[in-house]
């Protein structure tokens, strides 16, 4: 039997998994900066809750959600996205009046969807993300948008560009509706069968069909600037107007309307381009949303979130060599070798120590023969290899070697920890002089 991984999802291991958790670190790092807290929540939701939430018109839950019926006939969906379930835990928990709001959720982990695979889309993907629960000022809807933007240049992506639209108030977007659908009936015949779907369903959905013959009828539908409230659109000018103070470089894109029903007012999607001119998709995306509070059970309260694809930020930083090297960041600092089973306890504890004292250690269990051994800890790249030898022991004595410079001391059982503390020590040194030294050079240099 061959087992392959699950079609649509993917094993992130070795130095992916690194890059991972580096990318996740500063996502991490910037959403406390903006004092967003982290939210642990299920896998596992009821199906109901994407229905209300995500939307009876959204392509997530009309095709893609992984559903099921569990064990006590529940029905059971993998969430396809966080925004419903972090509202459904700040509804439980009551935070509309336990804690002092907004409330501020910063989440990570996978998502499921049940999509075609290609470049970039996965079935199973990871998303980091945030939630501004309790929005009071359109200042809130900036400072989701700022914190995506600082996100993305704290992982040095330079050159994002930043789509944005507004779909309005409820007013605006039942006038809106109502415009397309008397654009849209008289063509919708030659149209692809889900916009006929959708026409009934959320004609505004038509608007993010990708198919190629569908797009004439697209570009010449009406626009929602047309429609928007007073309110609406003295909103959306204002965040423009504060995105430009600011120098973030924004688009307006009139037919952005993300694929999730639960949006109004602002709505925007980050994008990169790779140097070598790939674009997997955007990267992340958001918006702001007025009635999903209430919908999953609460008080009728305004929000805002965005959610990055960890996948396509990994994609891009590895494209673009934006990340660094793993190896380098967690070195193998020594790698214990005992040339037959008599000195493997004394490696064993050896190395126990080393590690209590902080050090990365292995221990080579193979018992090759000496020059086999030293080049598989150089392939491993270790700093230090301490070799056991049954003679050294005799006299609890073990050859320790310096992979980089080739040398080799005998020393004391005792002294390896002090050994290698007093290595560090000497090379953390030597950079800091060379470091000075640069600078001498440089300031000679200037004047
Ligand atoms: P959404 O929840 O649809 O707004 O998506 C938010 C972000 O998740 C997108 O901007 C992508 O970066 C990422 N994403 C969405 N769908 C996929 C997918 N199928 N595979 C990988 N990443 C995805």
């Amino acid at each position: 039997m061959d087992y392959k991984n699950v079609k649509g999802t993917h094993d992130v291991i070795l130095n992916e998994a690194d890059a991972y958790s580096f990318i996740e670190a500063i996502l991490r790092n910037v959403a406390e900066r903006f004092n967003f807290k982290e939210f642990r929540i299920p896998v596992l939701e009821s199906t109901s809750l994407f229905n209300r939430s995500v939307g009876e018109s959204s392509d997530i839950v009309r095709k893609e959600m992984y559903t099921f019926l569990d064990k006590g006939d529940r029905e059971i969906t993998l969430r396809p996205e966080f925004t419903a379930g972090i509202i459904r835990s700040f509804v439980n928990a009551k935070l509309y009046a336990n804690a002092s709001l907004p409330v501020k959720a910063h989440y990570v982990g996978p998502v499921f969807r049940y999509e075609r695979p290609q470049l970039g889309r996965y079935r199973q993907f990871n998303q980091f993300g945030v939630e501004l629960i309790g929005a009071t000022s359109l200042y809130h809807d900036l400072e989701v948008i700022l914190m995506g933007y600082e996100a993305l240049r704290a992982l040095h992506l330079d050159n994002v560009k930043i789509l944005i639209n507004t779909l309005g108030d409820q007013n605006s977007r039942d006038a809106y509706r109502n415009a397309l659908k008397e654009h849209f009936i008289p063509v919708i015949d030659n149209m692809c069968p889900d916009c006929k779907n959708r026409l009934e369903l959320n004609p505004l959905r038509i608007l993010d069909c990708k198919v190629k013959e569908d797009k004439q009828y697209i570009q010449s539908a009406p626009k929602i600037k047309d429609f928007l409230s007073d309110e609406s659109k003295e909103r959306f000018e204002i965040i423009k107007d504060v995105l430009k103070a600011l120098e973030i470089p924004y688009e307006i894109d009139d037919t952005l309307v993300r694929g999730l029903d639960y949006y109004s007012e602002v709505v925007f999607e980050y994008h990169y381009t790779t140097q070598t001119g790939i674009n997997y998709g955007a990267i992340g995306a958001g918006g702001h949303y007025s009635s999903l509070v209430k919908e999953i059970g609460g008080p009728s309260l305004d929000g805002v979130g965005l959610s990055f694809g960890v996948e396509r930020l990994y994609s891009v930083l590895r494209d673009d060599n934006l990340l660094p090297d793993f190896n380098e960041l967690r070195p193998l600092h020594a790698i214990f070798l005992p040339l037959s089973e008599k000195t493997s306890d004394a490696a064993f504890a050896l190395a126990t120590l080393a590690r209590r004292n902080g050090f990365i250690s292995d221990i080579d269990y193979s018992y090759s023969k000496v020059g086999t051994l030293l080049k598989k800890a150089s392939k491993a790249n270790a700093d230090f290899a301490i070799i056991l030898g049954e003679e050294e022991m005799e006299q609890s004595n073990v050859n320790i070697k310096n992979l980089h410079l080739n040398s080799q001391e005998t020393i004391s059982l005792n002294e390896v920890c002090d050994y290698l503390k007093e290595s560090y020590e000497k090379m953390i040194r030597q950079q800091e002089e060379e470091i000075e030294m640069n600078l001498d050079e440089a300031k000679e240099y200037e004047s």
